[in-house]
């Protein structure tokens, strides 16, 4: 018998399916099985298409294609589709080429370092084609290495464990790619996420074009990327602060790779420690990026992340040099973009001092938004001059 599932309600455009939307199984699939959807009304029965099943999980149905099972050949023609759109927009070979349920492969995220692939699975369905994907970035893409870095707090909703490891290949001891015509080194195994944040791509180009003889001040620096497009557009010095070790180890080596060991230096400190101490001296910055974590993985949690947001936000205001410009992120899904212009508002008064939105970013083209799917866009990045 095929492996159906019946459901009471969708939503348009979206991919998931919630488990109390589910009306019945039919020919009893297993967790992660993939089933076809149908939407039952009334007597009537059309299909959704076909998705990965896990019924122990809140997401029981991510619906991957209108048509298609999942095979060696279906999964061939995604891969060479994303790298397709990718090749169309972007100059350089390291990028995002798979971004989960965007590029219709749900819970799957692939970035591409050069030729070399780090992979991430965050569903169960995914993980039993794991097999298939390593294969078939051998295929498409004739890759260096695949390294898999499944670690994120997803899984365990899926019922599966964390997993790393190299799964085909050999990888290198340091990988080097190009953004923009800046070298950055990528620790893959030690680094965070897959290793480097492309998703700010965009608004590290914005960066570059406003910082020629300025002084940045880099907040949340990891290995540099904001810092070295600064300097790349001139900036008379730039100062990058992370609390990890090993990002500012990496963001002073790029530095020196890219001859910019002059204008740039790094300090291993907390952001809200070091923004508290600064306060007290008289040093102000013409350029203030600010690109933490996100501080909440939940709606629920959104009134302790807003004062997160709003501290940083505030005691870089107030390091502001008059006209400065404060750039302003938030990674997470959680804070839509008018909560983040509320909290930047109660910021500005509380520093006394007004700004005005000179630009708004979002994630780069490689991270791509599906209308129906809000979630799809996490990344708010605003622009704000001073106007004193
Ligand atoms: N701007 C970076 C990406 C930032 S990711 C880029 O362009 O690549 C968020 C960073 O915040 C991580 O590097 C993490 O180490 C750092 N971090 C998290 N909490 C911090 C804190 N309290 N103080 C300083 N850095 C922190």
């Amino acid at each position: 018998m095929k492996k159906e599932v019946l459901v009471r309600r969708v939503h348009p455009g979206h991919p998931w399916i919630f488990s109390n939307e589910v009306f019945r199984a039919f020919g009893d699939p297993s967790p992660g099985d993939v089933v076809e959807a149908f939407k039952k009304d009334g007597r009537k029965k059309e299909s959704l298409g076909f998705a990965f099943y896990n019924p122990h999980s809140l997401i029981a149905l991510r619906v991957f294609s209108k048509q298609s099972e999942f095979t060696p050949d279906f999964l061939r023609e995604r891969l060479s589709s994303a790298l397709a759109y990718r090749k169309s927009t972007l100059s350089d070979q390291s990028f995002r080429l798979v971004h989960g349920e965007s590029d219709d492969l749900p819970g799957l995220v692939i970035d591409k370092y050069e030729n070399g692939f780090v992979i991430q699975v965050n569903c169960l369905g995914m993980e039993k084609k794991k097999e298939m994907i390593v294969q078939g970035l051998n295929d498409v893409c004739r890759a260096q290495f695949v390294y898999e870095k499944s670690e994120t707090t997803y899984r365990r909703l899926e019922g599966l464990e964390p997993t790393v490891g190299l799964r085909s290949g050999n990888l290198p001891d340091e990988a080097k790619i190009s953004q923009d015509g800046l070298d950055f080194l990528v620790d893959i195994k030690e680094g965070q996420k897959t290793g480097f944040y492309f998703d700010q791509r965009d608004n590290r180009r914005r960066v570059r074009s406003l910082a020629s003889g300025k002084k940045v001040l880099d907040l949340f620096c990891y290995t540099g990327g904001f810092a070295l497009y600064a300097a790349g557009g001139g900036a008379a010095r730039v100062l990058g602060i992370d609390s990890s070790a090993r990002a500012i180890e990496l963001a002073r080596t790029n530095a020196r790779l890219n001859h910019f060991d002059a204008q740039c230096s790094f300090e291993t400190a907390d952001v809200f420690e070091f923004l508290r101490q600064k306060k007290r001296t008289e040093e102000k910055f013409d350029i203030i990026i600010l690109d933490p974590p996100a501080f909440t993985k939940s709606r629920k949690d959104l009134r302790n992340a807003s004062r997160g947001y709003k501290d940083i936000n505030l005691l870089a205001m107030r390091l502001l040099a008059p006209r400065g410009i404060l750039v302003t992120a938030s990674c997470s899904h959680h804070v839509f973009w008018n909560d983040f212009m509320s909290i930047i508002n109660s910021a500005q008064a509380d520093a006394g001092r007004r700004f005005m939105v000179l630009d708004r970013g979002t994630q780069a083209v490689d991270h791509p938004v599906l209308v129906g799917m809000p979630e799809s866009e996490y990344l708010k990045c605003y622009f704000l001059q001073s106007l004193s």
